[in-house]
C-alpha cells in the first residue's frame, strides 16, 4: 500500500528512477532518512515489509530509548521532536551504577550538575513521530508498505541499481539505502559481512509503577548472574531492563506476573518502594553487529543495518540518527550540484565519518559488557577494582558522562586501548 500526499500538498507522480533514492526498511531510521533527504530536496521511495497500520499506530514494544542531546537535535531538525507530547519525554538526570550487593555506587551526571544527561522516549512514540513526519513530506516521499525486498542487483545499469520485491516487481535508482535492521538482508545480498556478537543473553523489558520517586535517576545494578537497569519515566513509573542468560530469560518470561513482580521487588532491596507491573513484558535476544563496510557500489547502510548496539550504553538509535544526518548532508550537497547520488567517493565520505563516530563506542560498549557479565572470580575482582578506581577519578566519570550524553567526540584512543586491555586480561 502507498500513502497518498496529504490533502494540502499537490498530487505528484512518483519520481523517475534517476531522480529518487530507494530506502529499504521503514523503521525509525529508514523513515527519518526519507525525511532528511526530503528536506535536502531529494525524493525517495521507502519499501517496508510490514503493513501500513504497523507504521501509523505502532504497538507498544517495551523499549524506552535513551536519546542523547545530539540525537534530540536531529529529531528537532527533522520536525519530529515537536510532535512528541511533553508527557512522553522523561528527563534522565543522573545514572547510578551498583556492583553486586555493595551499597556504594558510581554516579554519572552532567559535568555542571545542571540539566539532563539525556531523555527517555518510548520506541513506539519514536516510530509514530517518524511516520507522521513522513506524511508531512508526502510530496517527496513515497511509502510502500506490505512490500518486502527480496533481491538486489547493484550493477543493473552503469547508472542504476535495482531491487526486486517479493511481488515480482523491480525498482531502479542511482542509490539504495538499507535500513532493514541489524539482521539486514540487503547488506547480505550486497556481499557486505558484519561482525555479529551474540552475547548469549536476553533482556526482558517492561514498565513498573512504584510508590517511591525515581528522581530522574537511572539505576544500573550489576548483580552476579543478572543485570537490572531501571530507567526513570514520568508519572511514578520506571522501565525495567533485566538482562539474564537466554535460557533463564525464556524461563522467567513464562512466570506469571505476580511471581515476576515479587522477584523484581526482592532484587530492588527497597529502592523505589512498592512496585507493580504497568505493561506486558517483552523479550529481546542481545545481538550486536558492526558492518564490515557501510557502503559499496550504489548502496549505503544506515541505522542498525550499519551498527546494531548492545543497549547498555543506549547509543543504538542515536547512532542511526547521526548517520541519517551525515548521509543526508552529503547527498544534499551533491544533489544541489547535480552529482550522481550513487557516486562512490560521496558514499565513502559518509562511511568514513560514520565509522569515526561509532567504532570506538561500539568496541568500548562490548568491552564493558564483557567485563560486567563475566562471573569468574578474576573478572569479579577486576570489575570491583574498575568501579573503585572510577569512583576516585572524577575526570574519568566526567568523560564517561560526556560519552553518554553524546556531547564529546568518540572515546579517546588511550581509554579505548585501556578497555581493550581489560578485555584481553579477562580472557
Ligand atoms: C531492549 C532495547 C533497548 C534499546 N535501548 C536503546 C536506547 O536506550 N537508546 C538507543 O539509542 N537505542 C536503543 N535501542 C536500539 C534501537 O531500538 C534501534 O537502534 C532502532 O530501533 C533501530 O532502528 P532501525 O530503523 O535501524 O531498525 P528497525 O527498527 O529494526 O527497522 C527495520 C525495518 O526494516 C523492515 N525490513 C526488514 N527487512 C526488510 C525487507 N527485506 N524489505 C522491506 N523491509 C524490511 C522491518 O520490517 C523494519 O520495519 C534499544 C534496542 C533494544 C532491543
Amino acid at each position: 500500500m502507498s500513502i497518498q500526499p496529504s490533502p494540502s500538498s499537490p498530487p505528484k507522480a512518483p519520481a523517475a528512477d534517476t531522480e529518487r533514492v530507494l530506502i529499504v526498511g521503514g523503521g525509525p531510521a529508514g523513515l527519518s532518512m526519507a525525511c532528511a533527504l526530503a528536506d535536502a530536496g531529494i525524493s525517495s521511495c521507502v519499501l517496508e515489509a510490514a503493513p501500513l497500520s504497523a507504521l501509523q499506530d505502532p504497538a507498544e514494544d517495551g523499549r524506552e530509548i535513551a536519546l542523547t542531546h545530539p540525537g534530540r537535535a536531529v529529531l528537532e531538525a527533522l520536525g519530529q521532536w515537536a510532535l512528541l507530547p511533553p508527557e512522553e519525554i522523561a528527563p534522565l538526570r543522573r545514572a547510578h551504577v551498583f556492583n553486586g550487593e555493595a551499597p556504594e555506587h558510581l554516579g554519572f551526571g552532567t559535568t555542571d550538575g545542571q540539566g539532563e544527561l539525556g531523555y527517555l522516549v518510548a520506541n513506539h512514540w519514536l516510530r509514530r513521530i517518524a511516520y507522521r513526519a513522513v506524511e508531512r513530506r508526502a510530496d517527496r516521499i513515497e511509502l510502500r508498505t506490505d512490500c518486502r525486498v527480496s533481491g538486489l542487483n547493484l550493477n543493473a545499469t552503469p547508472e542504476l541499481a535495482e531491487v526486486r520485491l517479493s511481488t515480482g516487481e523491480s525498482l531502479r535508482a542511482p542509490l539504495v539505502i538499507a535500513a532493514d535492521s541489524r539482521f539486514s538482508t540487503v547488506r547480505r545480498m550486497a556481499g557486505i559481512g558484519a561482525q555479529m556478537r551474540d552475547f548469549g543473553r536476553s533482556v526482558i523489558v517492561c514498565r513498573l509503577a512504584h510508590s517511591g520517586p525515581n528522581e530522574g535517576i537511572a539505576l544500573e545494578c550489576f548483580h552476579y548472574g543478572h543485570t537490572l537497569a531501571l530507567l526513570p519515566l514520568n508519572g511514578g513509573c520506571s522501565s525495567l531492563v533485566l538482562t539474564v542468560s537466554a535460557e533463564r530469560a525464556a524461563e522467567m518470561q513464562a512466570w506469571d506476573a505476580e511471581r515476576f513482580r515479587a522477584w523484581v521487588q526482592a532484587q530492588l532491596q527497597g529502592r523505589l518502594g512498592e512496585i507493580s507491573l504497568a505493561s506486558p513484558r517483552h523479550l529481546y535476544p542481545l545481538v550486536a553487529c558492526y558492518a564490515h563496510r557501510f557502503t559499496t557500489r550504489r548502496l549505503a547502510l544506515v541505522g542498525d543495518a550499519a551498527v546494531g548496539m548492545h543497549p547498555v550504553t543506549a547509543h543504538g538509535y542515536n547512532f542511526g540518527l547521526y548517520g541519517v544526518q551525515k548521509l543526508a548532508n552529503i547527498l544534499g550537497t551533491a544533489h544541489a550540484q547535480c552529482q550522481d547520488l550513487g557516486d562512490a567517493a560521496l558514499l565513502q565520505r559518509y562511511a568514513a565519518k560514520h565509522r569515526r563516530r561509532t567504532w570506538a563506542i561500539y568496541q568500548g560498549t562490548n568491552a564493558v559488557v564483557n567485563l560486567f557479565t563475566d562471573e569468574r572470580a578474576p573478572a569479579r575482582l577486576l570489575r570491583k577494582g574498575v568501579l573503585q578506581i572510577a569512583r576516585r577519578l572524577p575526570p574519568l566519570q566526567a568523560a564517561i558522562s560526556a560519552q553518554l550524553t553524546g556531547r564529546t567526540p568518540p572515546l579517546p584512543l588511550p581509554l579505548l586501548r585501556g578497555l581493550q586491555a581489560l578485555r584481553a586480561i579477562r580472557s
